[in-house]
């Protein structure tokens, strides 16, 4: 529970709370108080239910006060208060009394001021007492219930999904849902206004183009949390809610002395999202630090666990692209991230910058720092330019292919892969087909990084296709070599699914 919404007992609860306690107080108070004071019994009575009337309504006031004071410096609800606070407590609320029924024990016994003090101490002692004992019985046989969570979800309709994809794309939701627990997507799912209608999970917006208004469900996944939940000889086993910043969590892992995912640092978007194209940078893919993932039924809401196997990890691709595509949501990630660490340095840029920078052996932090450099470098920041990152994917293609080509451009840079294939630079085969820096109206090619296209400003998802058609048609013409594109385009017919 946050500490800016503390839970208090309900107005039933309170009220039998203040009736018990005055009740008691009655019963168990007047017999010594007649004794000590030498008022008669029917005087006394009367004198200590006035009392308890006012104390009632003091009663009230003080402990509604200063439980929404606790619970919201705390966050703790009044039955989990601890021992001193507890005397506090029941310390305040004599003293307020005392104060308040001294001069009704001066009126109705005639006593002069100093004895209705003594006298009126004499009960407030008592008194402190009785709260004490009182108060920790009540918490105890009446503890207060946590608010069932609200499994529906936040919803809004006509949703403005601008601020929401980091190209900047103008285009609106007919509902969009925040998720920030996994069971809420069962809540939707049993909704009449669910089956049949287009739905799209959205993280951080960061690999999608929205090609126009969405006519269905965007659920956009906020579901927190980080945590290591267990080890073995090899790795510690960290996982990370579908919410998550993965940038964040990258730096919290590094924090925690937990290298792995450095080579990672600075991919926009949430950790939700990076299995889907199993993101990879610098020399490094998610399936190399991959565990387990949990996901979401978008059509019943069950849960199911999806193994390394089971994603069927590529180039930029996964299961979640292909078969199992729109029809999950993921809940949760969790990675195996090694206990004997060793950096990833393959990559000629990477490893350039590690030596220019300095120590021999960097950290995974450094190596985290290097990599948000030449990122900071190279990349557009979306908050400043619209972008998608990457366009289009690096193709590979197989010898002939490359023969073929090499035989027009020789400088053409080409990547040795597994099977004899080689992957090219989508980013050179753009630039020498002349797209480098190049708009076509409201979208245009980076000029520091052909591969990347960026929105120039009030720019419609028609827009970056008629531009990504354009270069792949260049592309294509000049060099033979089809490119893929990389982000999901996402189009839905006015009847139909994206
Ligand atoms: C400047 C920049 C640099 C980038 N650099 C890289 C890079 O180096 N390497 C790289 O691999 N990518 C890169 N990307 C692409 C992007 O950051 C990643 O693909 C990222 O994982 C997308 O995350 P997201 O939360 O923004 O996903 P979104 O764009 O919101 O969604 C992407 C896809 O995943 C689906 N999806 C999102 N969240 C979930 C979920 N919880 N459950 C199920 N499906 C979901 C969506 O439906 C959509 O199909 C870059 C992007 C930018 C803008």
């Amino acid at each position: 529970m946050s500490p800016s919404s503390p839970v208090l007992r309900s107005l039933s609860d309170r009220v039998r709370q203040v009736l018990l306690f005055e009740l008691g107080g009655l019963v168990l108070i007047t017999p010594p108080f007649v004794w000590l004071s030498g008022v008669p019994l029917l005087e006394s009575l009367g004198l200590l239910a006035i009392i308890a009337f006012i104390a009632a309504v003091w009663n009230g006031a003080y402990n509604t006060a200063f439980d929404w004071v606790e619970g919201r410096l705390t966050g703790r609800t009044a039955d989990r208060r601890p021992w001193p606070l507890r005397v506090g407590h029941a310390l305040g609320f004599e003293s307020g009394l005392l104060l308040i029924s001294l001069p009704v024990i001066m009126w109705w016994t005639g006593m002069d001021w100093l004895t209705a003090l003594i006298a009126d101490i004499g009960l407030a002692l008592s008194y402190v007492a009785y709260a004490f004992v009182f108060n920790l019985a009540y918490d105890r046989a009446f503890p207060i219930a946590a608010p069932a969570p609200d499994p529906a979800p936040r919803i809004e309709t006509d949703a403005d999904l601008s601020a929401l994809n980091t190209l900047g794309l103008r285009a609106r939701a007919a509902r969009l849902a925040v998720i920030e627990r996994a069971d809420q997507v069962a809540a939707l799912t049993a909704r009449a206004d669910w089956a049949g209608t287009p739905r799209l999970v959205l993280g951080g917006g960061s690999n999608v183009v929205l090609d126009g208004d969405f006519p269905g469900w965007v659920l956009r996944v906020a579901i927190p949390g980080r945590e290591q939940v267990g080890e073995d000889d090899t790795a510690v086993l960290v996982r990370a809610g579908g919410g998550e910043n993965w940038h964040d969590f990258v730096r919290w892992t590094l924090e925690q002395g937990w290298g792995g995912l450095e080579n990672l640092s600075l991919i926009p978007g949430t950790v939700g999202a990076a299995p889907i194209q199993n993101i990879g940078a610098y020399g490094l893919e998610l399936a190399e630090r991959f565990d387990h993932l949990e996901a979401v039924s978008l059509e019943d809401g069950r849960v199911r666990r999806f193994d390394a196997a089971d994603c069927r990890f590529g180039y930029r691709d996964s299961v979640f692209k292909r078969e199992e595509a729109g029809r999950w949501l993921i809940a949760s990630v969790t990675f195996r991230l090694p206990r004997v660490w060793r950096p990833v340095t393959g990559y000629a840029e990477l490893a350039q910058e590690l030596a220019r920078r300095g120590p021999p052996e960097p950290t995974p932090l450094e190596v985290s720092d290097a990599v948000i450099d030449i990122r900071r470098r190279k990349l557009p920041d979306p908050a400043e330019l619209g972008n998608a990152g990457s366009f289009f994917k690096n193709p590979v293609v197989d010898a002939d292919t490359l023969a073929a080509l090499r035989a027009r451009p020789p400088d053409l840079p080409a990547y040795p892969q597994p099977g004899g294939r080689s992957k090219l630079a989508a980013g050179w085969l753009i630039e020498h087909a002349g797209w480098k820096g190049r708009d076509l109206g409201p979208v245009g090619s980076y000029e520091r990084q052909a591969l990347v296209l960026v929105n120039r400003g009030g720019a419609t998802g028609a827009d970056v296709r008629r531009l990504a058609e354009a270069i792949r048609a260049d592309v294509a013409e000049r060099f033979g070599v089809e490119l893929e594109v990389e982000p999901q385009i996402v189009s839905v017919p006015p009847s139909g699914r994206p």
